[in-house]
């Protein structure tokens, strides 16, 4: 079982902000901005490239709410995820991340080896 999957579950601990009985929400261990959560679909989705649309318009709205509930819809937001290899998906459960709290630069996102590209 992957580690969100054991998230889920309950296996492991997490600082949930919200669910229903698809999707979960809860803050990154290691956060990146002032607000970082992940969210998820409670079903083991390997990456963005596998979920059906059906289930993502589901997720799409889910996302929205919680950008609403946590006073970020107003502010503004950014939305990530990073699918497979190059993408640098480290956890192969597929998550939104959720960011926000702040100004955030696009330096965050800023990848040194580019330059080598
Ligand atoms: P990825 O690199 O796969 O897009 O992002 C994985 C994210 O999961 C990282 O931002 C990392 O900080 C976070 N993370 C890794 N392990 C755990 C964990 O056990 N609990 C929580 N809440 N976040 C985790
Ligand atoms: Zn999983």
């Amino acid at each position: 079982m992957c580690i969100f999957c054991k998230i889920v579950a309950g296996e492991l601990p997490s600082n949930k902000e919200a669910e229903n009985e698809h999707f979960l929400a809860f803050h990154d261990l290691y956060p990146k901005a002032p607000m970082h959560l992940l969210i998820i679909p409670k079903a083991h989705i390997e990456c963005f490239q596998e979920i059906d649309a059906h289930t993502m318009a589901g997720l799409t709205e889910f996302i929205q709410e919680v950008a609403r509930r946590m006073g970020l819809d107003k502010s503004g937001y950014r939305l990530i995820t990073n699918n497979g290899e190059d993408g640098g998906q480290e956890v192969k459960h597929l998550h939104f991340h959720l960011l926000g709290g702040g100004k955030l630069k696009w330096e965050h996102l800023h990848d040194e080896s580019h330059k080598n590209m």
